[in-house]
């Protein structure tokens, strides 16, 4: 089956899934609200916005500097650095790492980079056990699922599917309307991972170059559990993550929360560099930053460079019509929504994701809420074009697409094409919209407006238009 296919099925079935569709609205309208009343709290907001785009691109635009820059640094701070080309040497060196210390388990803090290259799976090739530890990862990783938002990973769950997963983990059961004990039970379980583990993982929000240090943000603590408890702490970053200062995180900071969830900061926000010192009463003795490029540094110097200016902050997906319909899940792709769109295909290939650029109604919101004020729009209509030039459109798309081109081109074809419409419209028309059997219009809340009884041109002709 083509991707193009299997995303359109994926959608389809998505989209008739009730329990699915409310529980998307609830989460991605919840974000939507608390991120519009975060920012409203700000004195400037679209300035700020602005001034983020430019650090960004400029941070971009010397990138191997600054990526210099922060190796020496944390270097300096008795962190070890490894560079990772591709998914499997960074999955190479992680698990080389955990062997050498004969890690048999591993907790980790939330990371999409880590889902990118299937880390899980490699650790437990290598007989390492990965514990998730972040609440939503975790709940996926129990249910054998991949996230289906890079904020709220498990936000297509029910709690009742929740309280399931947990009651079977904990050997007893839970009641799913005590959300107060699921969490409990939760932590119980948890806890003793983080203490009997022998490797902490984790991503990295930000690289900060100046001082060699990654700052995590978490709202559930763990972070700080997995990169301060067990001996051994491996931070996985994207190169793209840097930030030449701590003014520049700052102002990173100040947009990631608000973008992502609505808060002003995270609840965590912790700053790891290198070792626990002498005098540290905690802290790992060994701290490794493996940096990965993974296709991103292709990107550098052509129209899609500016996609390396993304903090995963996941606005875009909760304002995009697309995904709010199809979930996370139809895009066969860690990454979803609109940056998952454009990403996916970039960085995995755009034949095996040529449906992803297509999953748009080019409609901008993406756009409009993006803190790193990245045009997704733009560069997915460059991947379509991409598409059509290497005949990644399903035949029958092409052959309605040249026809049309054709009757567009030609008025007359054009006046016959909307005299034939009209006619064909009239069993289907419940005023001024037409009512499209389901099978051809699954999101049945969107109705497509009926043709106007008179053309343009037939109303210009008859004086309509006159005043
Ligand atoms: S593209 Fe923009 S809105 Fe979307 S995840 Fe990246 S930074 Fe956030």
């Amino acid at each position: 089956m083509s991707g193009v296919t299997q995303f359109r099925r994926k959608a389809r079935i998505a989209i008739s899934d009730i329990r699915l569709q409310g529980a998307l609205e609830g989460a991605t309208q919840k974000f939507r609200t608390g991120r519009t009343a975060a920012l409203a709290d700000l004195p400037d907001a679209g300035a700020l916005r602005d001034h983020f785009k430019a650090i960004r691109q400029a941070t971009i635009a010397q990138l191997a500097d600054h990526l210099e820059t922060f190796e020496r640094n944390a270097q300096a701070s008795g962190a070890q650095v490894h560079w990772a080309a591709d998914g499997d040497e960074a999955c190479r060196i992680i698990t080389g790492i955990a062997q050498q210390h004969g890690v048999k388990l591993t907790t980790k803090s939330k990371s999409m980079t880590s889902e990118e290259i299937g880390l899980n799976d490699a650790l437990a090739d290598a007989g390492v056990e990965p514990v998730e530890t972040d609440l939503g990862e975790w709940i996926v990783q129990l249910a054998g699922e991949p996230p289906s938002h890079i904020v709220g990973p498990a936000l297509h769950k029910t709690r009742q599917q929740v309280a399931e997963l947990l009651s079977k983990e904990a050997g007893k059961e839970l009641d799913a309307d005590d959300i107060p004990l699921l969490t409990a039970e939760a932590r119980r379980m948890l806890r003793q991972k983080f203490l009997d583990a022998g490797l902490g993982i984790s991503g990295a929000n930000i690289g900060v170059a100046e001082s060699g240090s990654i700052v995590l943000v978490t709202n559930e603590g763990n972070g700080r559990l997995v990169t301060s408890a067990p001996p051994v702490h491996i931070a996985l970053m994207g190169i793209e993550k840097i930030a030449p200062t701590w003014d520049d995180a700052a102002v990173w900071l100040s947009l990631l929360a608000r973008s992502a969830t609505g808060q002003p900061l995270s609840v965590y926000t912790s700053v790891v560099t290198g070792p626990a010192k002498s005098d540290d009463i905690d802290g790992p003795q060994e701290v490794h930053i493996v940096l990965l490029d993974n296709g991103r540094s292709k990107l550098l110097n052509t129209p899609f460079e500016e996609v390396l200016q993304c903090i995963r902050c996941g606005a875009c997906l909760n304002v995009c019509p697309v995904y709010r319909a199809a979930g996370g899940h139809s895009y066969g792709s860690h990454y979803s929504g609109p940056i998952g769109a454009v990403i996916s295909p970039l960085l995995f290939g755009l034949e095996k994701h040529a449906a992803l650029p297509q999953a748009s109604t080019l409609c901008g919101a993406c756009l409009d809420e993006c803190p790193s004020r990245i045009d997704l729009p733009r560069m997915l209509l460059a991947l379509r074009a991409e598409e059509v030039e290497s005949g990644l459109i399903p035949l029958p798309e092409r052959l309605l697409e040249r026809a049309a081109a054709r009757v567009m081109g030609n008025h007359r074809l054009l006046s016959a094409a909307g005299t034939g419409l009209r006619l064909g419209q009239i069993p289907l028309a419940q005023g001024e919209t037409l009512n499209i059997p389901r099978r051809f219009n699954p999101a049945q809340d969107r109705r497509l407006p009926a043709l106007p009884k008179k053309s343009f041109r037939q109303m210009w002709r008859d004086g309509d238009l006159d005043e």
